[in-house]
């Protein structure tokens, strides 16, 4: 068994959509990024590559790359999942965190897990995601002009 962890951190800006964990978030602000600029995809993307020893999210997708410009990163997801498996490794669990001052990600957790256990490829019990603010502290984090996403995952 292997153990990998992951981070992301977007600027949100006006004009842009929410896109966390492949679920659109009712918000004013949105991730800027070359992709959909979905952090909680980043993050866990960066885990699983992290546990299998199969580089970065930034080396198999770079950002100066035109075919990955606007891409959903349920799209990167999928394929991470694929190399993952041609590499012969079998996802455990993926527990993650978003640190996003606003709004509220109660309401769309439910939604995410679904979402995400779908493109994992794992069961909606082993997929987990938590949500808490930055208590307006952390500069841009706190002004709700950033996201911080963390994913630790399982894999054998
Ligand atoms: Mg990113």
């Amino acid at each position: 068994m292997r153990v990998g962890t992951g981070w992301d951190i977007h600027m949100l800006t006006e004009g842009r959509a929410l896109v966390l964990g492949g679920v659109k978030i009712d918000s004013p602000k949105g991730c800027l990024g070359h992709s959909d600029g979905d952090a909680l995809i980043h993050a866990v993307i960066d885990s699983l590559l992290g546990a299998c020893s199969l580089g970065d999210i930034g080396t198999l997708f770079p950002d100066t790359d035109p075919r990955y410009k606007g891409i959903s990163s349920a799209i990167l997801l999928e394929n991470v999942v694929s190399l993952v498996t041609e590499n012969g490794y079998r996802i455990i669990n993926v527990d993650t965190t978003v640190i996003l001052q606003s709004p509220k990600l109660g309401p769309y957790k439910d939604a995410i897990r679904k979402r995400m256990s779908e493109l994992l490829g794992v069961d909606e019990s082993c997929f987990c995601i938590k949500a808490k603010t930055a208590e307006h502290m952390l500069g841009e984090l706190g002004t709700g002009d950033a996201v911080v996403c963390q994913s630790a995952c399982l894999v054998e």
